[in-house]
């Protein structure tokens, strides 16, 4: 017996070194105390197995001593290790006490050689050998009062830790708990029972086993059982489980809600979901099918999802077949498509988007069914500014719906710009004339305002053979608007082989210019200014371009080429420069006329028109009042304030501003009551219709009336007649320009004309 339970206790000692060397190594933070906690029960164990094999009675003595030492070191480490799994906030009162009766049961211990207070032994026979029993003096009750009452303490933190826990995670409190009280009880038997043999200590050994495996790897599979299956209640999706025969065995309350809430109806449950979404192959595993049912609003989607389900070992145990309806995915889905191919202003799609349409649909349908538009809104900016973005943003959203009504058939239209559309016309369904009609009324009106809407219409027609090349489309879409002279007025433009010419043409001059300048191929006519008398006032110059090949070419044929390419801004310096050495000549001559020249709009995006114009005048010594300066209210047309300042410097330096077309444009008089100038150029078309309308005349009369009040001479440009001379001079106008004085002409003509 004596043989059998000390190898019954070798292996434990082995078993538990092996789980603490384990347990240390463990990553998990219990570990070290589970170690802790078997090391503290192995000396115990080991003092019995000292006592189980010896015949001798100081080593009998010796293995007492292990042992009830042991025992301290056990059931201290126990506490230790019991606060940290029952996840107590350390209770440092009770481990300090614990730790002090510990640490006295041990003096007294080991006093006892001398005293003989705590225990001593002596010899009875077992299985033939001599064995040591325990003689318990008053110490050894007062050590199992430490044991028992610390051991109670450990007890009642595990009671409070199952009650406290709910049910399903208790499970490995109460384990512990049981085989504690086990270990307790057959010790306590084993005390009072004064049994020779110390069967106990098996408990103790078994405790620690039990222990290494539930803090470090058990897991509690009831527990998970019942978290899977409580998410699968939980889960929106309709679940349902089939067995390996294939027979439905359950399904979660969503599953159940889908087949009209029979509770345990398993056996219907295949037909009722083929009834319900037609035929399902409940066979195969790992697909998964999109259906779509009902239609516009209505419609719903479901995803239907079957897959096989394996146990540990990945053998099949059955199946499941999910069924979620994906209907706001799919509507949210759908949303997000949206928003990231449509406009969110217009509605319309975005360029990107829209270049993927046309390009799909040029590759599938016969490309020459369709025309390629680039639509702007040429008066976008002038909008934004007087009237505010608010009106500008209305004005865009207001033009995207009507060209949405316009473009009828398979047309696509979206927003390329802020200010810009374009659209793939359907050619059966595009009327060029209807068209440019309707978009030549387009206003739009938001309460008390009103305004009209100036459209620039480029088309493209894509010819037979091209590739499909959509932004090259546009390109030349945008280009063919780019060659409409008036921001004002509404125009239809097709790019065509006309068009082609004269970008080519374009390109030729825009190459000839910097030698023409050079070469004085381009240079100032003079066209002369007369006053009230008829006598000489000054001269406007007008540029002329000599060509060696084309012969003399207006201004219209190259300035808006040069407009375009910004090279005006080369021609004016010119042209201002040209107009000093005149002046110059003239004042060294004593002649006291002026000259005016001419500014470009575009002259103020390239150039510090003030700076260039002073630098001029001093460089030529000339009175600043000598060059007059004639702006167009186009240049208004931007950045309004900037402008006002240049002008408003070019005032106080000395120079005389003309506003010249005056009447062309849109803002007039309005315009007038802000803007800084000395001479009003009223434009020849207001007086052209003087003659045939009233109106027309009344207000030349009222505008140099008001002109006068202001303090602003008026001069009338286009008199080409002396009943307009007449006429305009008892409206009260100051000067005169027109072909019945003289047209434009060379310097030295102009010169020998009115100087000799
Ligand atoms: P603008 O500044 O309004 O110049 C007046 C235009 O009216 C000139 O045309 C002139 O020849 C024309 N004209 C003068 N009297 C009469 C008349 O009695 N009857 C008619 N039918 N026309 C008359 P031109 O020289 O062809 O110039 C056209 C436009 O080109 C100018 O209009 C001006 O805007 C621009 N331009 C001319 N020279 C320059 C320049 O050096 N720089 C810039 N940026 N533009 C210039
Ligand atoms: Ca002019
Ligand atoms: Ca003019």
């Amino acid at each position: 017996m004596r043989i059998v339970l000390s190898i019954i206790f070798l292996i434990f000692l082995v078993a538990l070194s092996v789980c603490m060397v384990i347990a240390m190594r463990s990553k998990k933070a219990i570990g070290k105390y589970v170690a802790c906690m078997i090391c503290g029960i192995i000396p115990p164990i080991a003092g019995n197995l000292i006592l189980m094999l010896t015949t001798n009675y100081t080593v009998a003595m010796v293995g007492f001593y292990i042992y009830f030492l042991g025992m301290d070191t056990t059931i201290y480490s126990i506490l230790t290790f019991s606060h940290y799994y029952c996840e107590l906030k350390p209770n440092k009162l009770i481990r300090k006490a614990a730790y002090i009766l510990v640490i006295l049961d041990a003096i007294q211990y080991a006093l006892n050689p001398f005293t003989r207070f705590t225990f001593s032994a002596r010899s009875t026979m077992v299985d033939g050998f001599k064995y040591y029993v325990l003689v318990p003096y008053f110490g050894q009750t007062l050590h199992r009062l430490v044991v028992y009452g610390i051991f109670l303490a450990v007890i009642i933190i595990f009671v409070y830790k199952c009650i406290k826990t709910p049910k399903i995670y208790a499970e490995k409190y109460w384990i512990i708990l049981f085989a504690m009280l086990i270990s307790g009880i057959l010790e306590t038997y084993d005390i009072f029972s004064n049994a020779e043999l110390d069967f106990s200590m098996m408990a103790f050994g078994a405790f620690g086993l039990l222990v290494f495996y539930f803090a470090l790897y058990y897991r509690p599979m009831k527990l998970l059982d019942k978290m899977l299956s409580g998410m699968a209640s939980e889960m929106p999706d309709a679940l349902f489980f089939f067995d390996k025969t294939g027979k439905c065995v359950w399904t979660n309350e969503p599953g159940r809600m889908l087949l009209g809430g029979a509770r345990n109806d398993y056996d219907s449950v295949k037909d009722n979901l083929t009834f319900l979404f037609g035929d399902i192959d409940f066979n195969e595993t790992g697909w998964s099918k999109k259906l779509t049912l009902g239609t516009g609003d209505e419609t719903q989607y479901t995803r239907l999802e079957m897959r096989s389900v394996n146990d540990e070992y990945g053998k099949n145990t059955g199946s499941y077949l999910s069924v979620r309806d994906i209907t706001e995915e799919q509507r949210e889905m759908e949303r997000e498509i949206y928003r990231s191919t449509h406009d969110s202003l217009t509605d319309l799609y975005t360029k990107e988007y829209l270049y993927e349409c046309i390009e799909k649909r040029l590759k599938n349908d016969k490309k020459t069914d369709y025309m390629i538009g680039y639509m702007e809104i040429s008066n976008y900016k002038v909008i934004n500014d007087v009237f505010g973005k608010r009106f500008g943003d209305f004005t865009v959203s207001k033009t995207a719906d009507f060209i949405r009504e316009g473009a009828r058939g398979k047309s696509l239209a979206g927003r390329l710009s802020e200010d810009s559309f374009g659209i793939l016309i359907d050619k059966e369904d595009f009327f060029g004339k209807p068209v440019e009609e309707k978009i030549s009324t387009f206003k739009v009106s938001d309460k008390d305002l009103e305004h009209r809407v100036i459209i620039h219409y480029g088309i493209y027609d894509i010819a037979e053979g091209e590739d499909i090349d959509v932004p090259l489309f546009f390109d030349s879409a945008r280009l063919a608007t780019t060659r409409i002279a008036d921001p004002y007025q509404t125009q239809l433009v097709y790019y065509d082989d006309k068009m082609r010419n004269e970008i080519i043409h374009d390109q030729l001059i825009s190459n000839q210019l910097q030698d023409a300048i050079a070469t004085k191929q381009i240079r100032p006519f003079l066209q002369p200014i007369v006053d009230e008398k008829g006598l000489l006032a000054g001269a406007e110059a007008l540029v002329r371009w000599i060509h060696p090949e084309e012969g003399l070419m207006p201004p219209g044929k190259f300035i808006p080429v040069f407009e375009r390419s910004g090279q005006i801004v080369d021609v004016d310096k010119h042209m201002w420069r040209s107009a000093c050495e005149i002046l110059k000549d003239w004042q060294e001559r004593g002649f006291k006329q002026f000259i005016s020249v001419n500014i470009s709009p575009k002259d103020f995006y390239f150039l510090d028109v003030a700076e260039e114009l002073k630098n001029l005048v001093e460089e030529y010594k000339i009175d600043p009042k000598q060059l007059r300066i004639e702006i167009t209210e186009t240049v208004m047309m931007d950045e309004a304030e900037e402008r006002f300042k240049v002008i408003e410097d070019l005032r106080r330096y000395g120079f005389i501003i003309e506003m010249d077309d005056f009447g062309s444009g849109f803002s007039s008089l309005n315009l007038l009551k802000d803007m800084p100038v000395d001479v009003l150029k009223i434009d020849m078309q207001f007086l052209r219709d003087s003659e045939r309308n009233l109106k027309a005349g009344f207000i030349i009369k009222n505008i140099i009336r008001m002109s006068d009040d202001l303090g602003i001479d008026t001069l009338t440009e286009g008199v080409e007649t002396a009943a307009q001379f007449e006429k305009l001079y008892d409206m009260g106008c100051k000067l005169y320009q027109g072909y019945y004085f003289s047209k434009p002409v060379p310097v030295e003509d102009f010169e020998k004309q009115w100087f000799d």
